[in-house]
């Protein structure tokens, strides 16, 4: 039975963890193994925006690579992953849990020792790219700050928040991000005048402008965390120089803003049924001279 969440290491930018195993679980797609501890991240189906990191669960001296890895969530007995969880991650009563998918044949048992060790290239691409959607992602509110005829719930750096607003989907890839946002009848409502996105290559063109500048500052990033759990509540902090800008956030992230040599958003609108489609695509690109 397990009664608590497994121990996180990956919002400290850890690469490798030692860990017991809790549980076993067949799954369709191999067999479920539970730490209680681990450095790997997995995939949240409440909000799967940044993929399972890739790796190796070494027991007994066999390395079994990881095939996914996924949250899983119990109230005591069963354990529960993807779209079976009732709740969100974090919630009162529930224990989280990184459930590692390794080969059905694997032989792995409760009590056994395990070193976990992650891809860091791979690690490293999708830090990159949660990093970059997240500044992407507010240089978007204040490309769209005067688009609002009403006051709305403003972003970390006082933009109004078309983002937190707006956000359809969000998918984190190597070194860049997807994000899709819907302006539909709600969004008017609130006081989002859509004629803002007429000019896309202007909004476009200030929201790079806007990164560009604060690539330039360096700014150091770090994750904040209630604490070491997995449902503990974490965020993202970049320390931009005109104040601190802050995301909740469950991924992993690059540690300065000087890590990247450019970082730049492309926009692309589709309209149907009375809705705009708004898609944002985030490249980064890292080191060099700027
Ligand atoms: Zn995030």
């Amino acid at each position: 039975m397990i009664s608590s969440d497994t121990l996180v290491d990956y919002p400290t930018g850890a690469t490798s963890s030692r860990g017991v195993v809790l549980a076993t679980l067949p799954l369709e797609a191999g067999l479920g193994v539970v730490l209680d501890r681990t450095a790997l991240h997995a995939v949240d189906a409440g909000w799967p925006d940044q993929p399972a990191d890739r790796g190796t669960l070494t027991i007994g001296g066999t390395a079994y690579p990881v095939l996914d890895a996924i949250v899983g969530a119990t109230e005591g007995d069963e354990i529960l992953v993807g779209a079976d969880i009732p709740v969100r991650t974090g919630a009162e009563g529930w224990s989280f849990v990184v459930v590692h998918v390794v080969a059905s044949d694997a032989r792995v048992q409760v009590g056994d020792e395990v070193e976990v060790t992650v891809n860091e290239r791979y690690r490293r691409a999708l830090s990159a790219g949660h990093t970059a959607c997240h500044l992407a992602s507010l240089a978007l509110d204040a490309a769209l700050a005067d688009a609002w005829t009403k006051e709305v719930p403003a972003d970390s750096l006082g933009a109004p928040g078309f983002d937190a607003l707006a956000c359809d989907s969000s998918l984190i890839t190597e070194n860049g991000s997807v994000d899709v946002y819907r302006i539909g009848k709600s969004l008017r409502r609130k006081g989002f005048d859509p004629a803002a996105l007429d000019d896309l290559a202007a909004v476009a063109a200030r929201a790079n402008a806007q990164l560009d500048e604060w690539l330039a500052s360096d700014a150091g990033i770090r994750i904040d965390r209630d604490g070491p759990r997995l449902g503990d509540r974490r965020r993202w902090v970049c320390e931009l120089p005109g104040g601190d800008a802050v995301i909740p956030c469950g991924g992993t992230h690059l540690t300065s803003l000087g890590e990247f040599a450019a970082m730049a958003v492309a926009l692309d609108r589709q309209d149907a049924e009375g809705a705009v489609s708004l898609t944002m695509r985030t490249t980064a690109v890292f080191g060099g001279p700027r």
